[in-house]
């Protein structure tokens, strides 16, 4: 009886990886010399400016493989970053991609992931132009270094709030940090040897696991509805929601040296969201403020503008949520609707802690 060996990193080389990777990626007219010499050329469109921006994914810190099938992974870790770009009114164009893998890695999740990141690719017209691959002694390390383009005019800044302005999200925030807790809460319940949360409960009852769980693990990127609000002239500040709408908000005052004042109760908050923690006492709203990974976009816009945001977003098939207003002190104060001030538990996903 012949035991075919799964094949990892050491099996095939660094070369070996390359050419496999290579093999799968595909080529664009603004791509003079790709993937296989020293360095990708490319040509940018004329008049346009070059945005760029990096960011990496480690083993333990942003993801856990136990949780994080591959092919998902590979989505999410360019999804991130084309987020990074469509925040600033960009159109994500290439990216250079860099991993680390440990040498027991079967190839197989390789593969995956490529396939998630590749799919990812071409939902947004990115072409992979390059990278790098090398042995990891530790955990499965991704570095995706992205590139997009943007007339100069239409670039969106952090720092362009100004006091008055609407403070507004897209879709509803909380959803991937409630995902967290729920597979947080399930591998206690393993460890532990406890009934494990229902999967797919009988009697008719929605399961609400499966979405705010994807929300977390296969987040999409707002590019459409970014692109139409740069476009649009209407906002005057913008970036993702990556840390929790309060520490991404709280980027923007900074830069643009002003302060905010959130209404609790106008954060936009999913069916799924409410349904999975009506039995608690109070809503985690914490969750809405300061869980991260929800990839939303939060921007300011001055009032005049409600309208023509609300028309501009529905036509990319999203709604945004007014859920404040840019105040001239420089604090961030959340607020009840009475009024009163509500304290928030935490300053967003601390990677730290
Ligand atoms: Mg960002």
């Amino acid at each position: 009886m012949t035991h075919k060996l799964p094949y990892t990193l050491s099996t095939i080389g660094e070369f070996g990886l390359i050419s496999r990777i290579a093999a799968g990626v595909s080529g664009h007219e603004s791509i003079i010399t790709g993937i296989g010499d020293d360095a990708a050329v490319t040509a940018i469109s004329a008049g346009m400016q070059l945005l760029t921006s990096t960011d990496m994914l480690l083993e333990d810190v942003h993801f856990r493989r136990s949780w994080h099938l591959p092919y998902c992974l590979g989505r999410k870790s360019l999804a991130v970053s084309i987020s990074d770009i469509a925040a600033m009114g960009g159109i994500p164009r290439w990216a250079l991609l860099s991993l680390a893998i440990p040498p027991k890695l079967p190839l197989e999740f390789v593969d995956d992931f490529m396939r998630g990141f590749l799919a990812m690719a071409s939902e947004y017209q990115v072409f992979l132009i390059g990278g790098d691959t090398c042995s990891s002694r530790s955990g499965f390390t991704v570095s995706v270094t992205i590139m997009g383009e943007q007339k100069p005019g239409i670039i969106v800044r952090r720092s362009g709030a100004v006091p008055d302005d609407d403070i507004w999200v897209t879709g509803t925030v909380g959803d991937a940090a409630l995902g967290l807790k729920i597979l947080e809460d399930a591998d206690i319940a393993s460890l532990t040897g406890s009934k494990q949360p229902k999967q797919s409960p009988s009697n008719g009852i929605v399961d609400d696991s499966p979405f705010l769980i994807n929300r977390l693990l296969d987040p999409t990127p707002r590019v459409s509805a970014a692109l139409a609000l740069a476009e649009s002239a209407a906002i005057t500040a913008m970036i993702d929601v990556s840390d929790g709408i309060l520490a991404d908000y709280g980027h923007i005052a900074e830069q643009s040296g002003v302060g905010g004042c959130v209404q609790l109760d106008d954060l936009p908050l999913s069916a799924s969201f409410r349904r999975h923690t009506a039995h608690l006492p109070v809503i985690p709203y914490h969750m809405a403020l300061s869980g991260g990974e929800d990839y939303e976009l939060c921007f300011t816009a001055h009032r005049s503008s409600r309208e023509k945001i609300v028309d501009c977003v529905k036509k990319c098939g999203i709604a945004a949520t007014r859920i404040g207003i840019v105040t001239s002190s420089p604090e961030l104060k959340v607020v009840n609707r009475d009024g009163s001030r509500y304290t928030a538990q935490t300053e967003g996903f601390n990677h730290f802690i």
